[in-house]
């Protein structure tokens, strides 16, 4: 909460150097620290993209439940604005789950102030929230409240704002941003100034109200710098700046910056959706799109058996096609063994439609052992010793396995212990394991768990 009311004073101190237009698109504070060097940071890169973020999205109503700020067919229709404005940059989302808010205040009449207490209601350390609102709040349409973030609020008159919030929480500045200095329109200044970087060209706070013909910017405002006088040509249809009537892309230079920033954020990487799905007698209600670059496999990695596909199912595993599970579909193999559906740099992720994933995807109240369930791996990055505590909350058959970022098994190790009474605590020795990120995963009989790790340098 500390961090939190200072994050609040930013804000304060930022709406009040500067007059907000009406209505405000963001109200994201200030950057407090420079944004990672593109050309410096590329080469430390983890992992590199396709990134797929796991999304939960709480909708906010009024304390009986009513007056929904977006309804699912709205909010569906973000969600998928938003992901074809990233997929071009190898960033995408998987929509979880969704949940409902029921707090007349913060629907109607939402402080950004209220974030800590609202964000406590149902948060998730595997997606990042996105909060909606039936209105704007405090003259904006949105927040992410620190740049990057793992949470932010859109409000439904601006439902636009999910793409430019989204670009604050993976770690872009507005593009007129001048708390690193003013950038010269002449680009000489544009690595350490403005929103720092290059191929977004120099903007001023207030330039979108200089619309000439639609996204044609007709203001006439000059900057001195570097030795001359400069006019504006501001980039009218990026994302981050504040035309919000003309967005239609980010660049190469910010896609850069989004994948340096996943990679220095911790808290974002455990929000990226594993890649590969192991499901288990499980029922899909769904659609697997594969983009052309990717390709789709739908193996059994549980030894000999069959794999079982009904009510509809086909499996076409060539790039370029779409693979349906259609609704009521159940893929299960046979006997004992899992499932691997195995997406490989699928920038796609696991689209789903009509029904919206409802509710929560936590475990029902109904089965109060799952509700336990925890999967810990540390210290995270780790150096050659990784320690993993796991409670399932009831006597299981389980496998731990270790997945590298193209999806392939690299480590598998068999555990009694939660067959026995539900825990697991050990810890493994890796020594000769490559520095990397990679995916940890406790598959069990009623699920998996699953958590990314980093093998440091
Ligand atoms: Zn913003």
């Amino acid at each position: 909460m500390k961090a939190l009311s200072w994050l609040f004073a930013l804000w304060m101190g930022a709406a009040a150097a500067q007059a907000q237009p009406t209505p405000a698109p963001c109200g994201t504070p200030t950057p407090a620290q420079p944004p990672f060097s593109e050309e410096t940071a590329l080469n430390k890169m983890a992992a590199p993209p396709p990134y797929v973020f796991s999304i939960f999205v709480h909708i906010l109503r009024n304390d009986d439940g009513s007056n929904a700020a977006m309804s699912d067919a709205v909010l569906a229709d973000n969600l998928q604005r938003m992901a074809d404005f990233y997929r071009p940059h190898n960033i995408c989302f998987t929509f979880v789950g969704r949940d409902f808010i029921d707090n007349t205040g913060w629907n109607t009449n939402y402080m950004t102030s209220q974030i800590g207490a609202m964000h406590a209601v149902n948060p998730h350390n595997d997606a990042i929230d996105i909060y909606v609102h039936r209105d704007n709040f405090q003259g904006s349409g949105g927040n992410s409240y620190s740049i990057p973030s793992v949470f932010c609020s859109v409000a439904a008159p601006s439902s636009f704002n999910f793409e430019h919030e989204m670009g604050h929480c993976l770690g872009l500045w507005h593009t007129f941003e001048t708390a690193a200095g003013a950038e010269c329109p002449d680009g000489s200044n544009c690595a350490s100034a403005g929103d720092q970087v290059c191929d977004t060209p120099a903007d001023y706070s207030g330039s979108q109200s200089n619309s000439g013909a639609g996204c044609t910017h007709t203001g006439t405002q000059t900057i001195n710098c570097n030795g001359g006088t400069f006019g504006y040509d501001p980039p009218t249809r990026n994302i981050m700046s504040y035309w919000w009537f003309c967005y239609s892309e980010f660049t190469a230079g910010q896609a850069a910056r989004m994948y340096n920033t996943i990679n220095a954020t911790a808290a974002l990487q455990n929000r990226l959706t594993p890649q590969d799905r192991v499901i288990s007698n499980a029922t899909l209600l769904g659609e697997i799109a594969v983009g052309a670059q990717n390709s789709i496999r739908i193996g059994n990695i549980g030894g000999a058996g069959d794999v079982l596909m009904t009510a509809g199912a086909q499996g076409i595993c060539n790039a370029g096609r779409f693979v349906r599970v259609e609704p009521g579909t159940r893929i299960a193999p046979t006997g004992a063994n899992s499932v691997l559906l195995t997406i490989n740099d699928l920038c796609e992720g696991l689209l789903f439609k009509a029904p919206p994933p409802t509710a929560d995807r936590h475990p029902q109240p109904t089965t109060p052992a799952a509700l336990s369930e925890t999967l810990e791996a540390f210290p995270n990055p780790f150096n050659s010793r990784l320690r993993v505590r796991a409670d399932l909350g009831q006597a299981t058959p389980a496998a731990l396995r270790l997945f590298d970022m193209s999806g392939r098994l690299v480590r598998e190790w068999p555990c009694p212990t939660p067959a026995v009474q539900g825990r697991l605590d050990e810890t493994f020795d890796l020594p000769d394991l490559p520095a990397g990120v990679y995916l940890l995963q406790l598959q069990h009989s009623g699920g998996r768990l699953a958590r990314r790790v980093v093998k440091a340098e």
